[in-house]
């Protein structure tokens, strides 16, 4: 009945039979399983101990209610989630999204995606992914305080330091991680290492809120290099304008290349120049601090801002897809090629779908995928760690080194996997190299 070969046909139908109705969980491992399923039947123990089949179905994962008053006195209702995906090689560790239109199938594809991404940092971290259909825009304070401190009323008895280490993602940022921190303490009477993206005061990491960003564009500068080409000078798109997006953008600048475009879910401004400085510490302060929309920048600044928020109709030559899944379809692929984009870097988690991954890649365009471009987020999730640890912090230049560091590991590991004669195939090089290092520890582990 078992063969010494897999089929991704079979593998998929099998998959799509246990799961149905998740989209974004399909995707999520149809884009895996294409680049790993040749690789796993080149060495049949993987097929024979069906790694595959025992990666692709979650540890567990934990459902809850998560009831709190608003500030009328009405009762809400939430539904709270954390999916423990694979901890082969270290604790639980993703981030939390609160979001209305979150479901499980967002979730197992994140943290299947997390999976991955987490064993190419380098470091040892297993992979989970959690959150709520809670929407805190325009939710007071005191609301989302109330939403947290329930919600980790419950999470509190499925994590811990060396177990389960949840962070931030969309809509959870640096309050809502302060609210659980401060609960989860009140509730354990432990001050330990439990949430990541934590304020400097208690324990957080300098450079955490800019590292996904960052690491997006150091990724991409490796990749450039290899092409005997580089970031300065070219004409960036980048969508988005959270933590992923801004710092992203920022860092380009940095690097000599100009932003063009950003975006939120108001719609895209351009600014055919390039931002300034000035424009780029203006709107990371309209963002962090006074939670305003992108249509604010372009009244301020009487630049171009256009409803439509997909930012890939402006003419780029590098593209930085760092607002949300799904978000680059391949009708955006097709208008990237055509006005001569030469790279698409994913800093959000699969914002590329597989026809326009495809696509971009058909047609020559350098793709660096999310697992690998957007891990220097988790990285520096997992350096904190560390230094919670230790009970020390280390500096900047320290911490940017370090990051530095793993991003072109990262990409000497794509490389390595993904070489296929002069070309590299960086989707296939990040899915092999992440898969190896988990499935050898499952291996070593034998049947659990
Ligand atoms: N949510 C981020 C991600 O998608 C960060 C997770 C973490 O720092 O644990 O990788």
């Amino acid at each position: 009945m078992f063969s010494n070969q897999l089929d991704l046909d079979d593998f998929m139908h099998g998959l799509v039979k246990r799961n149905p109705n998740e989209p974004d969980f399909h995707q999520a491992v149809q884009e895996v399983a294409e680049s790993v399923i040749p690789f796993i039947n080149r060495h049949p123990k993987y097929v024979k101990e069906r790694i595959l089949e025992r990666m692709t179905e979650p540890d567990r994962i934990i459902l809850f209610r998560v009831c709190w008053e608003d500030d009328e006195g009405h009762i809400r209702v939430n539904r709270g989630c954390r999916v423990q995906f694979n901890n082969a090689i270290g604790p639980y560790k993703g981030g939390l999204r609160f979001s209305p239109t979150l479901t499980l199938d967002t979730l197992k594809f994140l943290g299947f995606e997390q999976t991955f991404k987490n064993s190419l940092t380098t470091l040892p971290l297993g992979a989970a992914k959690g959150g709520a259909d809670f929407n805190p825009k325009g939710k007071s304070d005191r609301e989302v305080m109330r939403f947290c401190q329930s919600f980790m009323t419950e999470l509190h008895k499925h994590i811990g330091a060396h177990t389960d280490i949840p962070a931030g993602d969309i809509g959870v940022g640096s309050r809502e991680i302060s609210y659980m921190f401060g609960q989860y303490k009140r509730l354990e009477n432990q001050f330990q290492g439990v949430l990541t993206g934590k304020g400097l005061e208690f324990g957080g990491s300098l450079i955490r809120k800019e590292a996904t960003g960052y690491g997006t564009v150091f990724f991409t500068e490796e990749l450039l290099k290899k092409h005997n080409q580089e970031l300065a000078g070219k004409r960036c798109v980048v969508s988005g304008s959270g933590n992923v997006a801004l710092y992203a953008a920022q860092k380009i600048m940095q690097q000599g290349g100009y932003v063009v475009a950003l975006s939120d879910s108001s719609g895209s401004i351009h600014v055919p120049e390039g931002l300034s400085r000035e424009q780029m510490d203006w709107l990371i302060d309209l963002k962090e601090n006074r939670r305003g929309r992108i249509n604010e920048f372009a009244e301020h600044f009487h630049c171009q801002f256009n409803p439509e928020t997909s930012v890939w109709q402006y003419p780029c030559q590098a593209a930085f897809a760092c607002a949300t899944q799904n978000e680059l379809q391949l009708e955006d692929a097709k208008t990237l090629i055509k006005n001569g984009c030469m790279v698409v870097a994913e800093g959000a988690n699969m914002p590329a779908t597989l026809e326009a991954s495809h696509c971009l890649r058909e047609a020559g365009v350098l793709f660096a995928p999310a697992k690998a471009a957007n891990a220097g987020g988790v990285a520096v999730s997992g350096l904190e760690m560390s230094q919670n640890s230790m009970r020390l912090s280390w500096s900047i230049e320290e911490l940017e080194d370090r990051l530095h560091t793993i991003m072109r590991k990262i990409h000497e590991q794509c490389v390595e996997h993904g070489r296929e004669g002069d070309y590299i195939d960086y989707v296939k090089g990040a899915n092999i190299a992440g898969f190896k290092k988990v499935a050898n520890a499952m291996l070593a582990y034998g049947v659990v």
